[in-house]
């Protein structure tokens, strides 16, 4: 079966269209500036990428043009637009309901739009998604994914915040966690390479948006991102944990409002914000080589973050049997993973230096030292693949 996997962001929206019997990309692309001027649709196949200008007032119009791009005589993959048997599409926010991806029906479709509170940036963007494929393809089944369901069963001694009680039973203020589908797919990947279902796996997602997760027999038992993605490591633009009190501190000295400080924490802080630089880790690193004294400062204090995190989580779980790195940094920066694996023997967990700089090529790589006790391995990560999966899991 071909599965339309969908990810909607506020103007927006990426594609992959996924064979369910290879596992493979079929087509992948992207609308951008939806809505705005300008917009544009990057479609790539096997015989490669073609960009198309083209009005999106909004994401409806841009489901069209994904959709014709896909039969298009000379740019597309499939004949008929009723080959696609399913759209599995990324949600970010499963509130405390959402255990795992569903079928989505009128019902669903009201508490993912309650759940709105809780992710007013994202929500409404993947709620646009969903309407927009089902306008342009009513009989195929719509199916979400969320990005919370992997962690949703973390205790509750970890997703409790030191709050009222009846604050967390009210107001649903705790702790959720994020990219689940990453650290449920590099988790999994783990467990097989290393032939046991219930291994300790301390995985560490490291991208723009950055999370470190403590795996155990499968369930996410802690994860770094909290309420909302801005906790945890600090980030690309994003602060990652800071004391509450600093909130009121700017708001007071800047004269900010509580939105305008919050857009602070997420926009323009991070590593962008320490380095004064870049968000780009590859132009941060080279900052950081010509000298750049902020630049190297905004690496140190990530790379330490991080090695706080997998510290915190080897204690979660007892010690860890694997680490795992992922996402862009994780997946491509050697001085990153160097950094942060430093200092962590006494866990039994060790690099190889030659086999931490060979390059990425998309395969899982054992970087684990000779003697290290932990395997430390890089997985590319796949969060398209998982919503294939899930979606192709719920509807055959
Ligand atoms: P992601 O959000 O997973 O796409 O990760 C983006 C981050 O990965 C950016 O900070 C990039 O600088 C960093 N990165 C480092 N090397 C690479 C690479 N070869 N390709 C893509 N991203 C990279």
């Amino acid at each position: 079966m071909k599965i339309l996997v969908v990810n909607a962001g506020s103007s927006s929206l990426k594609y992959q269209l996924i064979d369910s019997e290879t596992e493979k990309a079929i087509a992948k692309g992207g609308c951008e500036r939806i809505g705005i001027d300008g917009s544009l649709l990057k479609h790539k196949t096997a015989k490669g990428e073609v960009i198309v200008e083209k009005p999106m007032p909004d994401h409806t119009v841009a489901v069209q043009l994904v959709l014709q791009m896909l039969v298009d005589k000379d740019n597309g993959v499939i004949s008929s637009m009723d080959e696609i048997g399913a759209v599995g599409h990324r949600v970010v926010h499963g509130g405390e309901e959402f255990k795992q991806s569903v079928v989505v029906n009128d019902e669903i479709m009201e508490k993912i739009i309650a759940n709105t509170d809780l992710a007013p940036l994202h929500q409404p963007a993947n709620v646009i998604g969903i309407n927009a494929c089902k306008a342009v393809m009513p009989n195929a089944p719509m199916v979400a994914v969320f990005d919370t369901a992997f962690h949703s069963n973390m205790p509750d001694y970890a997703f409790m915040y030191g709050i009222p009680y009846e604050d967390y039973k009210n107001l649903r203020i705790r702790r959720y966690g994020f990219h689940g589908t990453s650290h449920k797919y590099v988790s999994e990947e783990a467990a097989k390479f290393l032939g046991n279902p219930n291994a300790k796996i301390i995985t560490c997602h490291l991208g723009n948006g950055s999370s470190i997760s403590a795996v155990k027999a499968g369930v996410s038992v802690d994860t770094s991102m909290g309420f909302t993605p801005l906790e945890g490591v600090p980030m690309g633009t994003r602060s990652g944990d800071i004391d509450p009190a600093v909130i009121e501190y700017l708001a007071n000295k800047k004269g900010m409002t509580v939105a305008e400080v919050l857009s602070y924490l997420n926009k323009k802080s991070g590593v962008a914000g320490v380095s004064g630089v870049s968000s780009d880790f590859r132009d941060l690193c080279a900052a950081a080589e010509e000298g750049n004294y902020r630049a190297q400062l905004a690496l140190n204090n990530f790379c330490y973050k991080v090695k706080k995190y997998v510290g915190a989580y080897a204690a979660a779980l007892n010690g860890a049997d694997c680490i795992v790195f992922t996402a862009g940094i994780g997946e491509n920066t050697v001085s990153v993973r160097k950094s942060v694996m430093e200092g962590l023997d006494y866990l039994g967990a060790t690099i190889d230096d030659e086999k931490n700089a060979m390059k990425n090529d998309g395969s899982i790589r054992d970087i684990s030292g000779k003697d290290s006790k932990v395997k430390v391995l890089v997985i590319p990560t796949n969060e398209e693949l998982v919503i294939a999966r899930e979606t192709y899991a719920l509807v055959k």
